[in-house]
Parts: structure tokens; sequence; C-alpha cells
């Protein structure tokens, strides 16, 4: 989007910043920057609920959220992640407001807030601002397309696979906190079921789990293993967010396959 290094992206670590914000080409940024609070991501805390009113815009600089599905059961399936290269509630400065489903903290951080009409007033006045949160609305929409086609068509250890690369693009290091029954909600299927696959990945030393801690170990190997839904979303994601030189993990990410 923009040449120029932004505002924001000067204050922290290009790569440790959030990607719609560094995006934003300086005067824009500028728009929205009065109305950003830094606000801490807590585990397990709630953004939104389906059917809330979303209120307020979260950039993640830190941290990841999941965007889930919630069934009359109480089940739940994850159809999006999105930490620092994606936003939570971006999409209500321009439809409807109610929030399809439910965006839960699963991985701590830091954000910036602001109020979503705060935002919608801004994306009128910047066109840059409009463009972005269009791209990232087809984006969106692109990741829970992939998401529906991975839940239904993908074994399951090559999305654990995609999932644990997603999660490891959000954080910093190589360890993520993570158990195994959250695991199993994220990719709908039993805690049992998680674990046989996670065995497997660690008996070929891909990754060390212990006490609620997934350590990556091998990420080439994870990439080889995942299905192609991790590339495809990473590039698409980076078309739209072009990453920092020398910025977060792009250095592996294989070709789509065939
Ligand atoms: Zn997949």
């Amino acid at each position: 989007m923009s040449s120029g290094v932004s505002p924001v992206a000067r204050r922290f670590d290009p790569a440790k910043v959030n990607r719609f914000l560094a995006a934003l080409p300086a005067p824009d940024l500028a728009l929205l920057a009065p109305h950003l609070r830094a606000v801490s991501l807590d585990r397990g805390a709630m953004l939104h609920d389906a059917g809330d009113e979303i209120e307020h815009v979260y950039f993640p600089h830190s941290g990841m959220v999941s965007l889930v599905a919630v069934l009359q059961s109480g089940a739940t399936v994850e159809t999006m992640t999105v930490g620092r290269g994606g936003v939570v509630g971006v999409t209500a400065g321009f439809g409807s407001r109610a929030a399809f489903g439910r965006a839960i903290v699963q991985l701590p951080g830091v954000a910036a807030r602001m109020p979503r009409a705060q935002f919608h007033a801004a994306a009128k006045d910047s066109n840059a601002i409009h463009e972005l949160a269009v791209g990232y609305n087809d984006l969106l929409i692109g990741q829970i397309q992939q998401s529906v086609a991975c839940n239904a068509l993908h074994m399951l250890e090559a999305r654990l696979c995609r999932w644990l690369l997603q999660t490891h693009d959000c954080v910093d290091g190589d360890a993520i906190p993570l158990t195994q029954e959250f695991l199993g909600q994220m990719l709908g299927v039993r805690r049992t079921t998680v674990t046989v696959a996670a065995r497997l990945l660690q008996s070929a030393g891909m990754i060390r789990y212990r006490r609620g801690l997934v350590q990556v170990v091998d990420r080439p190997a994870l990439e080889e293993i995942a299905c192609e839904c991790y590339a495809v979303v990473k590039r698409h994601t980076d078309r739209l967010f072009p990453p920092p030189p020398g910025g977060d993990r792009d250095r592996l990410v294989p070709p789509a396959r065939a």
C-alpha cells in the first residue's frame, strides 16, 4: 500500500506491529491515531459474541484471536485466526454491526483498539483506509472460504500443521502456549484425536509438546506436511499487506500444491 514507513511502524519493530496500521500512509494513519488505545488481549477474553453489536475495532500487535462459529449444541469450530496480520471487527464499519460468530483471545498480547463509529468516519474521509478495509474484507471472505474447504476435505494432520504454522506466526519465539483440548476445539475434533496427531508430529521431531506448551522444532517440516491452505492464505495476506523487509517468518512458504 504505502512505500513510506508509518509513525506506528517507526515506533515499533515493523515486523511486530499490526500490518493493517503499518500499511497505511502516514496522513491516513493520523486520522485513526487519536482514537487508538492500547489494550491488552487477555487469554480467554471474548471481544464479541455471536449476535453482539460490534462496538470496537481491534488491531492486534501481538497475540492471537480466533473467530469461531458457535452451534446450538455449544460446539465450536474456528473459522479464522487473527494475529498482527489482521483486524477484528473492521467489516462492522461498513455493513451490519451484528457479529456472526464469537471472537475470543487464544494467545495473549496487545492490540490497538478504537470505536467502530470512529473507524467508519475515518474510512469515509480516507480513500486509503477505505480501500484497505475493503481489501481486508475480501481477504477475510477468502480465508473463511479456505477454512470451509480445509475443514471438509483436508486430513487432520495437515490441518494441525497449518494451524500450528499460522499460530507460530503470531508469537515471538518458538513456544506456543496451547492445550490439546483447545486445539481440538479449534480443529473441531475430540481432544484424544488431536493427541494422536500431535504425537505423530512429535515422534517425527517436528514439535515438542509439554504441559500446555507446543515447541516448534522443525518449521520447514511442518510446512511440508501442512495442507496448501497455509500458503494460500499467507500469499493473499502478503499481497494486501506487503511484509516488512526481513520481517516475520516468510522465509519458507512452500508453493501451493497442485
Ligand atoms: Zn487445508
